[in-house]
């Protein structure tokens, strides 16, 4: 098995190519030394560890040591702390929001950067952008960011998803940004599209938006997913109905980009989820959100409200505050018993062995980039995982979604992109938030010049 990761590591640095090594590693090599090291891919952690990083990759780990370092390399001592793979979030929506405004008028070069660097204080390593992405900055800014390295997320993203018309993205700032389909070749004729844009993965929408629409046709997301699995391709939908989720799976759809709202998933559903191998994002703290009537306990935890305070202005702060303090009860309740439900959704899910990853549609209005991500990880183990089980999901399990084999893992041959914590976060979740340090390619990110640019002060 180790002998097999080495292998596969030597593999990916091959393959890696030009832009990757472009990044800017720390030079020369590093052992990092002492910390407990949860790898995330559930394996048991290693206590009183040693690492070699070398040119942003992760070269060896064992035990202190037992981990050869070359003459001449650094250290750096961990003792009593805690390393973990940075996160991945395969669900986020970067670019619109600023400061108190949501808008389109906001999607600036500028504004996408502030939210991947905000992700990026966080601990999250990688951002997909779900389908409202028009025009070039998207990818401009994948490309860059792949070339300088830096200290923001890495961006991947759908570019623009489809849907049937009216059907697509909800908020009003996406509207006119999806394709809008309604036949099996203009949806193909979109992925081609989309294809030859060489985006990461397609974005569909399957939902009638609380009756206002007609929903995209199971003939017209057959064309797209088959269209898409030709290019190599990975199709990604939103649900709603527990119907539309039963025919996406049997079409073959390879990711849900939310559980289903409209009831608790059932035996057959989830167990053709897994025999497909299909992966699925809960998306719970967005709905999370609606169940206070009060603030919430997240919101009153000292050490997330400083980094959310960190990294948005006082007035998101408190429009937030605002939302659960006047929030009516009954809404509350109502909010409560339809979250319920997903948390069943999600225990079933778990139990029966599902790929479950980090999605958490981070970036629509005061869901913050790298906060809302943190959050999710707290209403995944809420709902019914263990620890172990959320940091894989939310680390391994989202790289191997996405196709980055080389990342989301503390293993010989991954990318050396991890978090220093304080605290054990199999001991509980909400220490992944205890950061001490982010690193990204072997190199220790300045989160003070990232909080300095995302909240020059008010
Ligand atoms: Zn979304």
């Amino acid at each position: 098995m180790l002998r097999r990761t080495i292998a596969l590591g030597f593999v990916t640095l091959l393959a890696m190519g030009p832009a990757a090594r472009l990044a800017a590693p720390q030079a020369g090599p590093v052992l990092f030394e002492g910390a407990l090291v949860v790898a995330g891919d559930l394996s048991a952690p290693i206590v009183n560890s040693a690492f070699l990083v070398e040119d942003g990759t992760i070269r060896r780990v064992g035990r202190r040591g037992e981990v050869q370092a070359p003459a001449g390399a650094g250290r750096v001592d961990l003792a009593g702390k805690v390393v973990m793979p940075a996160l991945i979030n395969a669900h986020g929506h970067p670019g619109f929001q600023r400061g108190l405004t949501f808008s389109r008028d906001n999607y600036t070069r500028d504004t996408y950067l502030d939210d991947l660097y905000r992700a990026a204080y966080f601990g999250v390593r990688v951002v997909l952008s779900q389908g409202i992405d028009a025009g070039d900055l998207a990818f401009e800014i994948r490309r860059d960011r792949q070339r300088a390295g830096a200290s923001a997320a890495r961006l991947l993203t759908a570019g623009r998803g489809i849907g049937a018309p009216n059907a697509g993205p909800g908020a009003a700032a996406f509207q006119g940004i999806a394709y809008e389909v309604t036949t099996p070749e203009t949806g193909r004729a979109a992925v081609r599209e989309l294809a030859a844009r060489n985006v990461d993965v397609v974005k569909i929408w399957v939902d009638d938006r609380g009756g206002r629409a007609v929903r995209l046709a199971p003939p017209v997301y057959r064309a797209i997913i088959d269209e898409s699995h030709r290019r190599g391709l990975k199709v990604n939908a939103h649900v709603f109905y527990h119907d539309d989720a039963v025919d996406l799976v049997e079409a073959g759809i390879d990711g849900l980009a939310h559980l289903v709202r409209d009831r608790e998933m059932d035996g057959p559903l989830v167990a053709s989820i897994v025999r497909r191998g299909v992966y699925v994002m809960p998306n719970l703290s967005g709905s999370e959100r609606g169940t206070h009537a009060g603030l919430p306990p997240w919101f009153e935890e000292p050490g997330l409200g400083a980094l959310l305070r960190d990294t948005v202005s006082a007035p998101v702060v408190a429009r937030m505050r605002a939302a659960f303090t006047s929030r009516e009860p009954a809404a509350a309740a109502a909010a409560r018993e339809r979250y319920a439900v997903l948390q069943r959704s999600l225990r079933r899910l778990s139990a029966a062995g599902a790929r479950i990853i980090l999605g958490s549609d981070t970036g629509l209005e005061d869901h913050v980039f790298g906060h809302a991500e943190q959050r999710e990880l707290e209403a995944m183990v809420d709902a019914g995982m263990t620890p172990a089980q959320v940091v894989a999901a939310a680390t391994s399990r989202t790289a191997e979604y996405l196709g980055l084999r080389d990342m989301g893992a503390i293993v010989p041959g991954r990318r050396a992109d991890f978090l220093v914590l304080g605290a054990n976060p199999l001991d509980d979740i909400r220490h992944t938030r205890r950061i001490e340090a982010v690193y990204f390619d072997g190199r220790r990110l300045d989160r003070s010049a990232i909080r300095a640019r995302v909240h020059p002060g008010e």
